[in-house]
């Protein structure tokens, strides 16, 4: 980040703040006052503004609509006791926001917009940051093609948002997953491991199916020979075997989670074997049968640590280890959650302090 830039801000004239219940927080529903835009056009990123967050005019024809050049990012800010605002590694956020705009033939956004952007907003609406254990403000930015055009080609403008809203816990209890071997969320060669929209608009229709069986999660698998799993569509997928830390190696059907990536780094750090593999379903069924595998838990920004409780393959369901007797994801959860709000040292330089 180099020079401050031109930033204008117009403030609500009647904050939300006190008709907010921050008790009742569901996921991505209550969005804090203002939001960050920025607009591409002619080559470059202009008219920088924070503004009272509400709906913004746009034609119906925009190519985002009709051909999905859209992306999105997702990380945390977290109130520290002494009061201060911290985001957890959001270059981390940065950098794959651009990795999946290259992908979409997308403009980057340039770091110093990136960020000087959400201190702005955080500035602005610092007082929308939770305090209560397990609270945070959710941070999303999107960015989405605007040409009013139908032709089929790359957007020559672009919008760029960031949205916050105050969230608590996600998922408050163990999951009850499916292993999914018919549908695919992600092929090689294809958009898998970008943030974006038309990956999750594909798992919809096979999620809403497996939630008619009383799953609420799919884990999906490679869409070659469905022998192997590859992550759950909106967190990664990380188990316990014989005492190492075993997740599916990173590859262009499955995203590069920043809360993969930093639970491996904390592993590691606490004396964990970590392999980073592909992982075959069999293997996962077998480890759960013969009491191999110990833990498996679903790691992402909004879903945290989540322990998976049941496993559906083939019409069958396996029952894993009980939740409150895994003390290696139960640890690095811990420790994970106290770098985030600050209650111990932040060793490896995550913390953002806005
Ligand atoms: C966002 C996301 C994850 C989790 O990534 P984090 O950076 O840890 O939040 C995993 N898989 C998919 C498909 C995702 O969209």
């Amino acid at each position: 980040m180099n020079e401050t830039l031109d930033i204008t801000v117009t403030k609500t004239e009647q904050t939300r703040l006190t008709v907010t219940d921050f008790s009742q927080l569901p996921f991505g529903k209550v969005f804090s006052d203002h939001m960050f835009i920025a607009e591409y056009e002619n080559g470059e990123w202009t008219n920088l503004q924070v503004l009272p967050y509400g709906p913004i005019l746009m034609s119906p024809a925009i190519s985002a609509l009709h051909y999905g050049q859209a992306i999105f990012e997702g990380m945390k800010a977290y109130r520290f006791a002494d009061g201060k605002v911290s985001v957890f590694r959001p270059e981390k956020n940065f950098e794959r926001f651009n990795k999946s705009a290259t992908r979409m033939a997308m403009p980057s956004i340039p770091q110093d917009i990136f960020m000087q952007g959400i201190a702005a907003l955080i500035e602005i609406d610092n007082k929308w940051v939770p305090s209560q254990d397990g609270y945070s403000l959710y941070i999303r930015p999107v960015m989405f093609a605007t040409d009013p055009y139908l032709g089929v080609k790359a957007s020559d403008k672009y919008t760029f948002a960031l949205l916050t809203t105050p969230t608590g816990p996600y998922y408050s209890k163990a999951l009850k997953v499916k292993i999914e071997t018919e549908f695919t969320r992600a092929d090689e060669g294809g958009v898998g491991y970008a943030k974006t929209a038309g990956n999750y608009a594909r798992s919809l229709y096979p999620f809403a199916e497996a939630q008619k069986e009383g799953f609420d999660q799919l884990i999906w698998t490679d869409a070659v020979s469905h022998e192997y799993i590859e992550e759950a569509g909106t967190a990664n997928l990380i188990f316990v075997i014989d005492g190492k830390l075993v997740t599916p190696s990173v590859r262009s059907t499955v995203l590069d989670g920043v809360t993969r990536d930093t639970i491996i780094k904390l592993a590691k750090n606490a004396g964990i074997e970590v392999e980073e593999r592909r992982v075959s379903v069999k293997e996962v069924i077998e480890g759960i049968e013969n009491g191999r595998l110990t833990d498996a838990f679903a790691a992402g920004t909004a879903a945290t640590v989540t322990p998976i409780g049941e496993i559906g393959y083939e019409g069958k369901v396996y029952t894993l280890t009980d939740p409150s007797t895994r003390t290696i994801s139960a640890g690095i959860a811990k420790t994970l959650n106290d770098i985030r709000y600050g209650l111990i040292p932040d060793e490896f330089g995550w913390n953002w302090i806005v």
